[in-house]
């Protein structure tokens, strides 16, 4: 019954919840109506009680067994633990030490997040030498290390990482990754149960500290004030610290300057939106392994050329994308090709399109050709106009879904050939002239960005 309330999970929560939370779920009993869990800390207890308990509670019901209630209960490492699991849980999860009341805060670890699973491209190369950088230890050279970027860039890809590197390298060391929220979670605990000493004693102990979306604890006081100090602390013993946030230091609202300048006086990196390139790798790395799974998948040639530039800069997406294509084809028995790859994401391919439109294209290539607007959509031939005219038709072809015909219209009526012809006439130009490549690299950063 658990196995399969614990699929229907899978499905409902998000991979990665389900990997932090329900995976590490040891189903151990039910009798009298009470189902118990077996759970490494109780932090992880009382966390899955609250936000998925109901839900498994219904889920369990549903599947015939009769549960009125859910209990947690801490399991030592010698608790009867099927061996794999065990070990899994030991290498990917904080020590299931059996602690008092209080026990390790950290959070579980995806085990798909290693160093070796992540491609490097231009938009992050720096975050990720920073990353790795910390990772190899040594001297403490930048502390802290403040990897910020939009959603489903790699910074949680990259805590992570950095932390199954330093638990296998430096296993003497305590490695502590929780998100914001959780550190938010626990304080708030440690106030109710007048832990605060036990709180602060804990944090303190840690080697290596990564709070992941700081943002969050913008605006919540107290909560700011005991990650001040829990900051300082650590910095003053020379313990290393890690942090990340959705933007800058400098432009996180309701964050106190005081914090906000601890947090810029180490290195500030950030992962930029990802260009064609990266994505382009990221998919590649995600077939071969799903090669390794699946021996018949045939993949035509083109299709992943046709996500990394459709598809928009956020990674979790186009994996989000990737894995549907794949489940998609196998369901149905069918080689992936690039009409089976529009007709089964066409959702995705639109809402990542909502974002460029040719009238922004035609806008930031006539600004970067410096000429008027107008010319654009004007008649005028001659090359210093009719060039950047091509420029942003490649562009347009490029990033949005738009069709030759109705790309043509929007360059003044012109006819679906001469678009045809313009954008032939850049891909040869991309290849024969490093200054045009170098445009529409920039141009095509500038408008995803
Ligand atoms: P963030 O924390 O910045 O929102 P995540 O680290 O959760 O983003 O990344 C979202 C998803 O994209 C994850 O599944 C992650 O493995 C994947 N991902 C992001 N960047 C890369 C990369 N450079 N190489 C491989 N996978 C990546
Ligand atoms: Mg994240």
């Amino acid at each position: 019954t658990w196995g399969t309330v614990r699929n229907e999970l899978q499905k409902t929560v998000g991979q990665s919840n389900f990997t932090n939370w329900i995976e590490p779920l040891e189903f151990s009993s039910l009798k009298d109506g009470i189902a118990v869990f077996a759970v490494p800390t109780s932090f992880m207890g009382n966390w899955v009680s609250r936000n998925f308990g109901d839900q498994i509670k219904h889920l369990l019901n549903e599947a015939g067994a009769a549960v009125s209630r859910l209990e947690f209960a801490v399991a030592s490492k010698s608790v009867a633990r099927p061996a794999s699991k065990a070990q899994k849980a030991a290498q990917h999860a904080p020590a299931v030490e059996p602690t008092a009341d209080i026990s390790v805060p950290g959070a579980p670890l995806d085990s798909r997040f290693t160093f070796e699973s992540f491609v490097v491209g231009k938009p992050n190369e720096l975050a990720h030498a920073a990353a790795k950088r910390v990772a190899e230890g040594g001297p403490v050279s930048f502390n802290p290390l403040f990897l910020y970027g939009g959603v489903g860039l790699g910074k949680t890809h990259l805590m992570h990482a950095i932390a199954h590197e330093l638990r296998r390298d430096r296993p003497e060391l305590n490695v502590v990754y929780l998100s914001a929220e959780q550190f938010m979670y626990r304080f708030v605990q440690a106030l109710r149960e007048r832990k605060m000493m036990d709180f602060k004693e804990l944090f303190r102990s840690v080697d290596v500290l990564m709070v992941d979306d700081v943002q969050f604890i913008a605006g919540k006081d107290s909560t700011q004030e005991e990650f001040f100090h829990t900051f300082n602390a650590l910095v003053d013993q020379n313990k290393q610290i890690i942090i990340s946030a959705d933007r800058a230091p400098g432009e996180i609202k309701d964050l106190e300057d005081r914090i906000k300048s601890r947090l810029q006086c180490g290195l500030v990196v950030d992962l930029h939106p990802t260009d064609y390139e990266l994505r382009l790798g990221i998919l590649q790395q995600k077939v071969e392994h799903y090669r390794k799974q699946y021996s018949g998948l045939v993949l035509t040639d083109g299709v992943l050329e046709f996500l990394a530039h459709r598809i928009s800069t956020n990674v979790r997406v186009l994996e989000g994308a990737l894995t549907r294509l794949f489940a998609f084809a196998s369901l149905v028995g069918r080689e992936i090709t690039l009409e089976l790859a529009q007709d089964c994401l066409a959702d995705i391919l639109r809402a990542s399109d909502r974002k460029i439109t040719i009238e922004e294209i035609q806008r930031r290539v006539s600004e970067h050709y410096n000429i008027r607007l107008s010319e654009m959509i004007g008649p005028r031939r001659v090359r210093i106009i009719a060039r950047p005219r091509q420029v942003a038709m490649f562009l347009a072809k490029q990033l949005t879904s738009r069709s030759l015909p109705e790309i043509g219209r929007r360059f003044g009526g012109r006819d679906h050939t001469t678009v045809m012809h313009g954008v032939k006439r850049i891909e040869e130009l991309k290849q024969l002239d490093s200054q045009m490549a170098e445009d529409l690299e920039l141009l095509r950063r500038s408008l995803e960005a």
